[in-house]
């Protein structure tokens, strides 16, 4: 998916955006990028970060730079900070965003404005550049965040630095948060407020959706209104939002501990031991403790020293490794054990499965499932949230696929828990993965869970609506 993170700052911002930028690492594996503003000159830095942490890569860099406001991303997509030189100035952007509409979008500006394109990521246009080349279409950067907004199809959250202070541009949907915070001599702005704690910032602010403000070493203000129309990604609280960080005033870590809590509440099965499938499991299985009073473990731990982490490697095969080389397991803990499982959420169920296997292999006498979202049937539209190219590479479709003997259309009866189809789905998934039982949450209880309107949530994933 990818994050970033901005400083206005009286003093020097250097320490703050590096540290703040670093707190957005677990969003994204492709590239790290800053850029910092002293006096009319910008001093840039982009690296890969797909075999080391951001922080060993940007340790130098942050050495020579100096200035007053920055923007820092984390990629998963392309290669940013872009600088950018046009009618409106020069500025630097960075971006995180989904965008159905490139092909239109490029062939629109091929035809109208003769625009071209010069920064290439893996053969394609990237994805960065397009959105500066929309944001040029204004006569202001305010006009041009709009039209930006307003013309992608998918998501897309901004943030620009200028000679004036930090554009930062909320999604028109608001499917990704950005938040502002402040301390003594400086403003913030952020996707993870759990970069706040550490660098001494207070919440300030948290844009609504299509919300811009411009961001100074003063203050902030809101350059163009929130629209009433909040979809925030449900997901960020399920399981890529780090524990500490709150969106919509909520916090990640509660709301986890809340999904257990209603996945306990539904169910009746005997077990020696909960755990959870590390790291995001584990709140959803502390609240399932809590409230069935069964004892926790962990009969894995996470070997962290060395590996980077797995959130979303280009290659299926180094992710699946990398996931299975973290993971160790706890044969006294396991060997003759009935263990119930927290799990975020089951995606393609392939490492999964690997898991399972494992846990029988060292003794387990049963392995029971609980996902602390409903099964997943639908991509993702609105951010890069998998990289998968099928839907059925979701576990959950392919389900639907091979008992509707039709891998296009999925029957919205699906969705429906008490229905005998989605009864059939989840058995076929529970014999594919081995598992005792399986046994899904609900949307009702997992949006009560967050504690959002349902309508203010986007659900695409499991009810097609986001
Ligand atoms: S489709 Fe799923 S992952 Fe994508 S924004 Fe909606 S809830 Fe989040």
């Amino acid at each position: 998916m990818g994050g970033f993170f901005a400083v206005a700052s009286k003093d020097d911002c250097v320490q703050d955006l590096f540290y703040g930028t670093d707190y957005h690492s677990h969003l994204g594996t492709k590239r790290g990028g800053l850029v910092v503003m002293s006096g009319e000159s910008m001093s840039r830095g982009i690296h890969n970060i797909e075999n080391a942490q951001f922080r060993s890569k940007f340790e130098d860099d942050i050495l020579e730079f100096h200035g007053r406001s920055g923007i820092g991303v984390i990629s998963d997509t392309d290669s940013q900070p872009l600088l950018i030189n046009s009618h409106l100035g020069q500025y630097g952007i960075v971006t995180v965003a989904k965008i159905n509409n490139m092909k239109s979008l490029i062939d629109q500006a091929f035809r109208n404005r003769r625009a071209h394109f010069s920064e290439m990521s893996g053969g394609s246009i990237s994805p960065t550049e397009l959105v500066a080349t929309l944001i040029n279409h204004g006569d202001t950067f305010e006009e041009g965040l709009r039209y930006a907004q307003e013309t992608i199809d998918g998501s897309c959250s901004i943030l620009l630095l200028t000679e004036k202070g930090i554009y930062a541009a909320r999604d028109f949907f608001g499917r990704t948060p950005i938040i502002i915070g402040r301390k003594k001599n400086a403003f913030c702005a952020t996707f993870e407020t759990c970069a706040f704690y550490n660098l001494d910032y207070e919440l300030h602010h948290e844009l609504g959706p299509a919300e811009v403000v411009l961001l100074t070493a003063e203050g902030i203000q809101t350059v163009l209104p929130a629209i009433d129309q909040l979809r925030i990604c449900s997901f960020h609280w399920i399981y890529y939002g780090y524990p500490a960080s709150s969106y919509e005033g909520i916090n990640v870590e509660s709301t986890r501990y809340r999904c257990g809590i209603a996945l306990a509440r539904r169910d009746n099965v005997k077990v020696d031991m909960v755990a959870g499938i590390p790291d995001s499991g584990s709140a959803h299985a502390l609240g399932y403790a809590h409230e069935t009073k069964l004892p926790y473990g962990r009969p894995f731990v996470k070997y962290t020293p060395t590996w980077p982490r797995s959130f979303m490697p280009q290659n299926q095969n180094i992710r699946d490794l990398v996931a299975r080389m973290k993971l160790i397991p706890i044969r006294d803990l396991i060997h003759g054990k009935r263990l119930l499982f927290c799990e975020d959420s089951i995606v393609r169920g392939t490492q999964l499965k690997d898991t399972i296997r494992r846990l029988f292999d060292l003794g387990a006498r049963e392995i029971h499932m609980r996902p602390a979202c409903p099964p997943l049937i639908h991509g993702c539209r609105f951010l890069n949230f998998s990289q998968s190219r099928s839907e059925l590479d979701l576990a959950g479709r392919r389900a639907i696929a091979a008992m509707e003997n039709d891998a296009e259309t999925v029957p919205p009866v699906y969705s429906d828990p008490d229905s005998d189809q989605y009864g059939n789905m989840v058995e076929r998934i529970c014999d594919e993965l081995n598992l005792t039982t399986l046994q899904y949450q609900r949307l009702p209880d997992m949006v009560q869970a967050i504690g959002l309107p349902k309508d203010k949530l986007c659900t695409y994933c499991w009810d097609g609506k986001g």
